[in-house]
């Protein structure tokens, strides 16, 4: 049982799909570094060597402690919060594997992976238990900040303890009433002497429990918004006593192994990480980052839903035949295939996007339109896959419920599990309406750049010259329609070239048909977006093509139904708000 080699379009990215010449070199120095690999085909082997022993690690054992952690939830004991026992059993295996932090410098305790592979790792223990691979991320997550951000001190008395799995972290931003709003952060942070204090309150925290958590707090008085914020490293004990408190973790119905915990800091001792007032930006790296990791979550949940389905469909008979041979059965389990396969792509295509912007600023001397562009790429997909891989992931999770009849809500069965946790894909690290606005955000600044461009409309995609790309291109014009009328009927043209001349964002009110409109057009980008990649392999085997082919024609009349509501202009919504 092998969770890497059991899944051959996940083996067929590792081997083939990702572009690994494009930025191994760089993250390598060239295979100069003594303690590196000698050549990319060596830094390929050992990539590969570590899916195959993780893939092993996750079927083996993960995978089967996965129905007790869900069972056990977290308990608070003695004013302690307590793990499931088969969780920190995960975590113990993979610490052995020495997998905490594989994308870390090797000087600082990681394996210099790309981020594809530490995807591809989270992807595996994701599908074996997603409360494992949540704290699993809460390793490299924090680290990688620190290693980013800190004090060669912070980076040596953090980053090497947190790679190494003798600590664990947790990330703090949400607040009782600043959630999705994170402007309205209130926890305060006071400099005293060297070190800072802070007091305030977090608000479901993951893994809140852990050795340290990186706070955002409001280091500047009397700033608003998401300036005057600053970032912390707090410990949860200093000097053996204890820095600030842990309340009883949530009980929840999603992801009930994984602790989401309630913090309250008084005057409590802190760390400066990075500048003064800087805090936001510094956060955003770590949120872009998080929300390919929760797509890729969505990826692992859907894989093994996937699997659920299609063993389920193939041994229970009804009218005489196992339902996999019913019609429906067979449409909905290639749909979901599809799906599958679509979000795979989409998130390596964003991995790869990932790991060349480091690579070239690690490298130095990258030409800056690249790099811009690079980043660009990154930033117009991360809202998007973040979104894809969490909706999608709860229509695939469902609909692995619905073939499994009424064993499918039964707890016996894994699927009725893994729908509950795909619930929480669309919330936490800003929820799919969050993510929608940001995409929209985006692509009103592009037209507002220089709205002569509008006409042509704001997206270009690159697909094979046949009748498979001619309908991702027709995909793409249907977003590019949608979105100019919703600029017609929004700020307008008129008012788009005000905005542009006097270099004035419109105002708020005068952009609410587009904010009606954010959903259904991240909806509609984010599926042309996985098209793109799906397609961009479509050629490798038949079987490729066909998944690509059945992606694309869903896709198409969904992007056409969702602009036809837009292109309506139906504005009852903002009636009823006025
Ligand atoms: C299990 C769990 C783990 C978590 N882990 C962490 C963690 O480790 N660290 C951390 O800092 N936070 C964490 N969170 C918090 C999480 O990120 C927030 O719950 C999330 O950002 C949403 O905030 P909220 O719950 O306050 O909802 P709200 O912001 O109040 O949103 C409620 C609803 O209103 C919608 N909405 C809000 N504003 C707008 C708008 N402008 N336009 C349209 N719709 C809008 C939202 O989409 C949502 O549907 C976690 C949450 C949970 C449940």
């Amino acid at each position: 049982m092998n969770f890497y080699s059991d899944n051959p379009d996940l083996v067929f990215h590792v081997r083939q799909g990702i572009h690994w010449e494009r930025f191994v070199p760089l993250w390598e120095q060239g295979f100069r570094l003594a303690d590196g690999p000698g050549s990319l085909d060596e830094a390929r082997e050992v990539y590969e060597a570590c899916l195959h022993e993780v893939g092993a690690y996750a079927a083996e054992q993960i995978e089967p402690r996965s129905r007790g952690i869900d069972a056990a939830g977290v308990a608070f004991e003695g004013g302690e919060v307590v793990h499931p026992p088969g969780l920190l059993q995960n975590i113990a295996g993979l610490r052995k594997l020495g997998v905490l932090a594989p994308s870390l410098p090797r000087a600082a305790g990681g394996f210099n992976f790309p981020f594809g592979v530490s995807a591809a790792l989270l992807e595996l223990i994701g599908r074996a238990c997603t409360n494992t691979m949540i704290l699993y991320a809460f390793y490299q997550s924090p680290a990688v900040m620190v290693q980013r951000f800190g004090t060669r001190e912070q980076v040596e008395r953090w980053t090497r303890r947190l790679a190494s799995g003798e600590l664990s972290g947790a990330v703090a931003i949400t607040e009782p009433d600043a959630g999705s709003d994170v402007g309205r952060i209130a926890t305060s942070a006071v400099a005293d002497g060297e070190r800072w204090r802070l007091t305030g309150r977090k608000q479901f925290i993951t893994n809140g429990c852990g050795d340290v958590c990186l706070v955002l707090a409001r280091s500047e008085p009397g700033s608003a918004g998401l300036a005057g914020l600053s970032l912390f490293v707090v410990p949860r004990r200093d000097g053996g006593n204890t820095n600030y408190t842990v309340a009883k973790p949530e009980n929840k119905q999603v992801i009930r192994g994984s602790a989401t915990c309630e913090l309250a800091f008084d005057g409590s001792c802190a760390e400066l990480l990075g500048p003064r007032g800087a805090g936001f930006a510094q956060m955003l790296t770590f949120m872009n980052e998080a929300r390919v990791a929760v797509a890729i979550q969505g990826l692992g949940l859907s894989q093994a839903a996937l699997e659920a389905a299609r063993a389920y469909a193939a041994r229970r008979v009804q009218m005489g035949r196992p339902i996999a041979r019913h019609e429906l059965v067979a449409d909905l389990l290639l749909d979901m295939e599809a799906e599958v396969a679509a979000l795979r792509a989409l998130v390596y295509r964003c991995t790869q996007l990932q790991d060349r912007v480091i690579g070239l600023e690690r490298a130095g001397g990258a030409k800056p339109r690249e790099l811009a562009a690079l980043k660009r790429e990154l930033r117009d997909r991360t809202p998007l896959v973040k979104w894809l891989g969490s909706e999608r992931a709860l229509w695939i999770t469902r609909m692995a419920v619905q073939i499994h009849g009424g064993y499918g809500v039964v707890q016996e069965y894994d699927v009725e599990r893994h729908y509950r946790n795909a619930l929480i894909l669309p919330i936490y690290e800003g929820t799919s309406q969050i993510q929608a606005l940001m995409s929209l955000k985006d692509q009103v600044r592009w037209a507002l750049e220089r709205p002569a461009r509008l006409p042509l409309g704001p997206l270009r995609v690159a697909a094979p010259q046949d009748t498979l790309g001619d309908a991702v291109r027709e995909m793409a014009a249907e977003y590019n329609r949608a979105f100019k009328a919703v600029i017609g009927h929004s700020v307008g043209w008129l008012g788009l070239l005000h905005a542009a001349v006097t270099k004035r964002e419109p105002k708020p009110e005068r952009l609410a048909y587009a904010l009606l409109c954010a959903e259904r057009l991240a909806a509609m980008l984010a599926h042309v977006r996985a098209a793109e990649a799906l397609c961009e392999h479509a050629a490798a085997s038949s079987g490729r093509r066909r998944q690509a082919e059945r992606f694309v024609s869903r896709a198409l009349p969904l992007l056409r139904m969702h602009g036809e509501i837009v292109r309506s202009g139906d504005r009852s919504t903002l009636a009823s708000l006025a």
